[in-house]
């Protein structure tokens, strides 16, 4: 039994019937981080010491029987977006690179109070711009399954360290599809929460109206397993919602027969790579052979997705960043400074990367006299449409199936010139997001050898109804155990 490649399930039923610890399932997690990690480069951070110390306590936990969880000394792994306190969280930029938070996020609290273990922070692309992950002002992450291609982003390190077992569950956020398309490309379960399920008290902040915080998996299961631990309302984020949150994995098993799949035909459209079409038609087969019915939808709006999603982006993330002024967080350039606005230029010139200038000076522009009601107050009217699309197909159906992307993962450098052909492989995960429904990344297939993924969109705070659906296809399916050899 390789203890890296277990879920999260099989390590809890073990760790609880005391047939391994907490401190041998770390040790085991760590040491292939240190064996494998120099060639897939998915942690920025990796933390030795306190990890062994909270499986230390842990295995305390479990001796006394006191309160343990099903995440109670379970190693994982963290995108370096969202606060620990003592910890450093660099974003993947220069401007963070030696920041070490003096708070912890909401959901790393809910962690550690689960008594999870934290072994590390993941790559990402610099601020979460990216699909690639090769915006990340440190390294390129690598995937699994083929080391010469990207693992998606932008948390491709979460995703990479997933697949890549150096980790039994991980963290990774979602702005516009950065658990989704990375955790397709690597051959992961991941999900992206309604808007306001889970806090972002303490995320480094992208879009504050599409961020979401979302796990990293081996299956369905544990995916809902770790929502349940990181969700609900909270005091410290207004935008949370007060309802309780549900017992997932309690209702997991609930017949799928008779509940309506909807198919975007916006989705199905020329563009797509052969074997991702294919990868795709054969799970709707499969949903209706468990009994689901299957019917076309239309999302008229999709084709503005895309545009709507990136000028709202460039707009809210060029006033997020604003708060990199060499003064508060991070890096601070002075050398000569004549006044404050030299300070700002010469942090902000060596601290922020090419795509985070970029979209800083797109956003500005958006949102400028003149241009903001051409632009951004457009883009707001837009994405109005953009929601009701969903609920209007979502009124007729119980959830709908789509792509994680056009393609299976892409060769490192092969974007990384033309940022329009990179926003491009974002095209099926973007819309969700200025919408706020949840979607689910899961397993589906290879095309070319390289994995291919497939979202399911429910209902605003519908996790439920994804996770019962998801786990039907992993009963009888058994891509999301392929595991890639490293
Ligand atoms: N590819 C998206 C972007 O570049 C990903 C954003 C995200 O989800 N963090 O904006």
């Amino acid at each position: 039994m390789q203890l890296t490649n277990l879920t999260l399930r099989e390590a809890h039923e073990l760790l609880k019937t005391k047939k391994l610890s907490s401190v041998e399932l770390t040790q085991a997690t760590l040491q292939r981080i240190h064996d494998v990690d120099s060639k897939v480069k998915s942690y920025v951070t990796v933390t030795d010491d306190l990890a062994l110390e909270q499986a230390k306590r842990a295995d305390e936990r479990i001796a006394k029987n006191g309160n343990v969880t099903p995440l109670t000394g379970i190693p994982f792994a963290m995108k370096d977006c969202i606060s620990t306190r003592g910890v450093k969280t660099t974003c993947s930029s220069k401007i963070l690179e030696n920041y070490i938070p003096q708070y912890n996020a909401t959901v790393t609290n809910k962690l550690s109070d689960a008594g999870a273990v934290l072994v590390g922070k993941t790559n990402m692309d610099e601020f979460g711009m990216g699909s690639s992950c090769e915006n990340s002002a440190f390294f390129n992450t690598h995937n699994p399954w083929n080391l010469d291609h990207v693992p998606g982003g932008s948390s491709g390190g979460s995703a990479a360290a997933m697949s890549a077992s150096l980790a039994t569950f991980t963290i990774g956020e979602d702005t516009g599809g950065s658990v989704r398309m990375p955790a397709g490309f690597c051959n992961v379960t991941g999900i992206k929460p309604t808007y306001g399920r889970v806090s972002r008290y303490g995320l480094i902040s992208l879009v504050s109206s599409f961020d979401c915080i979302g796990p990293m998996t081996r299956d369905v299961y544990d995916c809902a397993t770790v929502l349940e631990h990181i969700a609900g309302h909270d005091e410290k984020d207004s935008t949370t919602y007060q309802s309780p949150v549900p017992n997932y994995t309690q209702h997991i098993n609930k017949p799928i027969n008779k509940l309506k799949l909807g198919i975007p035909k916006e989705y199905f459209v020329a563009g797509m790579e052969a074997g991702v079409e294919s990868a795709l038609q054969e799970s709707i087969r499969q949903f209706e052979k468990l009994g689901m019915e299957i019917h076309e939808v239309s999302l008229p709006h999709t084709k503005y997705g895309l545009p709507v999603y990136y000028l709202l982006l460039f707009a809210e993330a060029s006033s997020n960043l604003a708060r990199f002024d060499g003064a508060r967080f991070g890096l601070s350039k002075s050398d000569n400074a004549k006044d404050v606005i030299d300070i700002y230029l010469q942090t902000r010139r060596e601290g922020f990367g090419d795509e985070v200038k970029r979209r800083i000076m797109l956003g500005a522009y958006a949102l400028s006299a003149g241009y903001y009601d051409a632009y951004y107050l457009k883009a707001q009217k837009v994405r109005t449409l953009l929601r009701r699309d969903f609920e209007t197909a979502l009124a007729s159906c119980d959830l709908l199936l789509a792509p994680t992307c056009p393609t299976t993962a892409f060769k490192l450098g092969e974007k990384t010139n033309d940022p329009l052909a990179m926003y491009l492989s974002d095209i099926y995960v973007v819309a969700t997001n200025p919408a706020g429904v949840p979607a689910m990344a899961l397993p589906c297939g290879f095309s070319n050898n390289m994995p291919v993924g497939m979202q399911l969109i429910g209902k605003h705070l519908d996790e439920q109804t994804l996770f019962q659906v998801g786990h039907a296809y992993q009963q009888v399916t058994d891509w999301h155990k392929k595991l890639p050899h490293l």
